[in-house]
């Protein structure tokens, strides 16, 4: 049976990586030893994590005054790393759209010397929108402004991204990145943790503008962005088999033809996944039109038993985690750049299929 993997992070990853990976696993490139074998010091794994940075800034057009870090701790190590970086005695404003801005907001909150000033939310609504942003409501004097740009739980994104004058930007984008237009020169920071668009988990990707270096007053070296600029991302023993895979997506990626590909493939899915929702008698996109994400997709009948009756069968023919996260019921297709587009014909030919029995 040929399984579609929806899941939203660990998520799929492509198959030629992965075959790659598998040819290479006991001896990497005549090394004799496996990339998890080498050391991070080595001329090898040199090679792969300055690959890796290459690929990536070409990829997304990172200019050359932005520096690119291979950290661990997660996305979630960000909410505290980006305050205590940028934030000390100072205010930090906030969007809040959902439950992984909120984690962040928590976070920065937690700090005694950050005042958190939530400047917008969508939660009266349970975060179906993206709330608007405009300059008049961005304090001037703020350390920064912090956006999560897709939303993988409720499946929101930020279709621009505002205008907050002087104060940059810090973004999640664990979910979209790579699968955006963005542009990084809007943003201060961009973090993202790999497991969905870049490869396993372990390896948080950290993209920051170099005037936001060297102000972290807090005497802690693996939480200081300047610490980790200045040793090139091996202050300590970076995930090394997570930047090879990354190493490896990002060739895959450029390969297909870089973004501008891989973003229509990635709006060709998801149209055909909200067309079906939008012609369905039985299934209902939960999310406001003009704030949808093209990665995660929520759905829902309306009717808890059968959005379970639905996860059920789908499961069984084979739609690996379509279930929507625990937090808000229904289901989710996530549909990362890996993801095959028959994945999505064929999950619309079964909710056509689920329709007609059921509606
Ligand atoms: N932010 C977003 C938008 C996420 O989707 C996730 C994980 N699903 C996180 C943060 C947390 O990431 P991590 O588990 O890498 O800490």
């Amino acid at each position: 049976m040929t399984v579609y993997n929806f899941s939203a992070g660990p998520a799929v990853l492509p198959t030629p990586v992965l075959e790659q990976a598998q040819s290479e696993f006991t001896d990497y490139q005549g090394s004799g030893m496996s990339v998890m074998e080498l050391s991070h010091r080595s001329s090898f794994f040199d090679a792969i994590i300055k690959d890796a940075k290459k690929r990536l800034r070409e990829l997304m057009n990172i200019p050359d005054n932005y520096h690119i870090l291979f950290l661990q701790g997660g996305a979630s190590l960000q909410f505290s790393m980006v305050p205590l970086n940028l934030a000390q005695n100072k205010k930090a404003l906030y969007v809040n759209t959902g439950s992984w801005s909120k984690k962040a907001i928590g976070a920065a909150k937690m700090l005694d010397n950050v005042a958190v000033e939530v400047i917008a939310s969508s939660e009266e609504d349970n975060f179906t929108y993206i709330p608007d942003i405009t300059p008049d409501m961005i304090d001037q004097d703020a350390a920064y402004l912090h956006i999560t740009t897709n939303n993988t739980i409720v499946g929101t994104a930020f279709q621009t991204i505002p205008d907050a004058g002087k104060v940059p930007i810090v973004a999640d984008m664990s979910s979209n990145i790579l699968a955006n237009d963005y542009n990084v020169e809007d943003f201060g920071i961009i973090y993202a943790g790999a497991q969905k668009n870049i490869g396993p988990a372990g390896l948080t990707v950290v993209i920051i503008r170099d005037d936001l270096l060297g102000l972290c007053e807090v005497n802690e070296p693996m939480l200081d962005y300047k610490i980790h600029t200045e040793a090139n991302s091996l202050y300590n023993t970076p995930p090394t088999f997570a930047i090879y895979i990354a190493q490896l997506v990002f060739k895959w990626l450029q390969d297909l033809g870089g973004l501008p590909e891989i973003l229509k493939q990635d709006q060709e899915k998801a149209q055909l996944l909200y067309d079906a929702i939008e012609k369905s008698s039985i299934f209902t996109s939960p999310v406001r039109q003009d704030s949808r994400s093209i990665t995660n997709i929520p759905f829902v009948t309306g009717d808890e038993e059968l959005d379970k009756k639905f996860n059920a069968e789908a499961l069984a023919a084979g739609f690996e985690n379509l279930k929507g996260h625990r937090s808000v019921g229904g289901m989710r297709a996530s549909l990362y750049n890996a993801f095959p587009k028959e994945g999505v014909t064929a999950l619309v030919a079964f909710m056509e299929k689920f329709e007609k029995e059921n509606g």
